[in-house]
């Protein structure tokens, strides 16, 4: 076991920027101060070494301080999707043992509902403490622990889950600290970054933002959610340097940009699903430096990060592994050689540390060493990776595979249509086809015909949607992301 200087306690002296919150900004100092006053103060309502708390907040300095105060009290955290309802947050409660569940005045009452099922059960939990904001000014004892052992698990983070029961991820502090020093290696750390993430704060994307640039000792700019103005204006007026958002994030900034991006930006890491060539061509060609990023939960975020001056060279990769982290393209008879499509594997001290007493998902993510993503990709000949789709997703036509997300990037170029989803319809012939669930943009109107043939000059035919059906909103889970099979419901 490995014990390291505790990364806050490290910054305690300086002035610099910790963190940003609308018109609120603490310096590390201030930081410090009221991070060991609130872990005080979860101590004196109970809360321990060991403890698994849950944390249902709206995104603030009060979220923020509260994942810091934790790991002073060496406390697992579970960050709950706000998103969620009363019934999925009971049963994550109840699958993750938590002792404490901490929430703020908006989430009152839906974590009072979730409790209430969590009784029902028979789950019995520590009285709940509802955050009001002001608890680092209480009378208690601040606590700090000295070292942080990386070994240690600093929270359990539910996978969004697309298919079953989601799973509660392990995450090490050593997973956050190779995670830091393989993104460091990669895009370089400023004493003046500013890394602003509109990303959730209770999935990896947006926890390892916080987490970093405590690590690093720059400044973290977070928001209550995402509004491209606000993404912008952050750009524009607060010196963010770097910026971690999803595609659909981005065509949303992109539409809204008044003028090109200050010279601060240095970096806008673009993740979490695939990225629509258009999107990519249309950062180069405004000058956005953007970096297209292969991430996961299972390897607390970056996986791989495409380097800005290949994004032309290398257009629609994620780029070469980070530092610490060994990606291998698997096939039915191990390691594929290069540009042959594989599911891709991960290896190191950035990947979690298994599901939570999940032995079955364990057994089968887990194989000689390697973690297997579900994800489907290869690998050219200089390492860098493409990532082509979710092997559950894989369409199988006529011994060909169709890739959703290929389609539905081509579907996102039409001028018409806002959003997309491609999923496999069953065929006598072919075994299945392609068919696709398109939402259209505010005021226009699309012939399903029209959108065929404008597939057909861009994609081979196999690939081409049989049918196309027009609907009001696409079936999402709680983190947005594609429910794909359960586009089926409008054949
Ligand atoms: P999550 O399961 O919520 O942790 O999200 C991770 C998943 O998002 C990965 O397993 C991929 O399926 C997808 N994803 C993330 N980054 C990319 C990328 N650059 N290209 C394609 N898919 C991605
Ligand atoms: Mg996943
Ligand atoms: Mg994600």
């Amino acid at each position: 076991s490995s014990r390291v200087p505790d990364w806050l306690s490290r910054q305690r002296h300086s002035e610099q920027l910790a963190i940003a919150f609308e018109n609120e900004t603490w310096s590390y100092k201030k930081l410090y101060e009221r991070v060991g006053r609130l872990a005080g103060f979860f101590a004196a309502h109970g809360v321990q070494k060991g403890d698994r708390v849950a944390l249902l907040a709206r995104h603030g300095l009060v979220f923020a301080a509260s994942v810091h105060s934790f790991i002073q009290l060496e406390a697992v955290l579970v960050p709950l999707n706000t998103r969620l309802a009363a019934e999925e947050l009971a049963w994550q409660i109840q699958d993750a043992g938590i002792r404490l569940l901490v929430y703020d005045d908006e989430h009152r009452s839906l974590a009072m509902r979730a409790l209430a099922i969590c009784r029902t059960n028979g789950v019995a939990l520590l009285s709940p403490i509802e955050l009001d904001g002001v608890h680092w000014d209480e009378q208690v004892e601040p606590i700090y622990h000295d070292a942080i052992e990386l070994s240690a698990i600093q929270c359990m983070i539910y996978t969004s889950g697309t298919t079953g029961r989601p799973k509660a991820a392990r995450i090490s502090y050593g997973n956050h600290l190779f995670g830091a020093l393989g993104s460091a290696l990669r895009l370089g750390v400023q004493a003046n970054d500013r890394w602003l993430t509109p990303l959730p704060l209770f999935h990896v994307g947006g926890q390892s933002v916080l987490l970093r640039s405590v690590i690093y000792g720059t400044a973290a700019l977070i928001q209550a959610k995402f509004d491209p103005l606000q993404v912008n204006s952050a750009i524009y007026n607060k010196g963010a340097t770097l910026v971690s958002v999803v595609p659909a994030m981005l065509f949303r900034m992109l539409a809204e940009q008044e003028m090109p991006y200050p010279s601060t930006l240095r970096n806008v890491l673009l993740g979490g699903g695939p990225a629509p060539r258009t999107l990519l061509e249309t950062c180069l060609a405004k000058g956005v430096p953007v970096s297209q990023s292969y991430g996961l939960t299972e390897a607390n975020s970056q996986v791989a990060t495409l380097s800005l001056n290949e994004s032309l060279r290398k257009l629609g990769s994620s780029g070469q592994a980070l530092a610490f982290t060994e990606i291998c393209i698997m096939g039915k008879d191990g390691p594929l050689p290069p540009y042959q499509e594989g599911e891709i594997a991960l290896r190191g001290p950035t990947i979690f540390a298994g599901y939570d007493h999940n032995p079955v998902a364990n057994e089968q993510a887990f194989r000689d060493g390697w973690f297997y993503t579900g994800d489907i990709g290869y690998v050219d000949d200089e390492e860098y990776l493409y990532v082509l789709d979710r092997r559950a997703d894989l369409i199988l036509s006529g011994g060909e595979n169709v890739y959703p997300a290929e389609v539905e990037a081509v579907l996102l170029a039409h001028q018409d249509i806002l959003e997309a989803g491609v999923s496999g319809m069953s065929d006598e012939h072919f075994g299945q086809v392609p068919f696709a669930a398109i939402k259209v943009k505010p005021g226009s109107v699309v012939d399903p015909a029209e959108v065929q043939a404008f597939c057909r000059e861009r994609l081979a035919g196999y690939k081409v949607p049989r049918k196309i059906v027009i609907v009001d909103e696409l079936p999402r889970n709680a983190s947005g992301k594609l429910l794909r099979r359960e586009l089926s419901k409008w054949l």
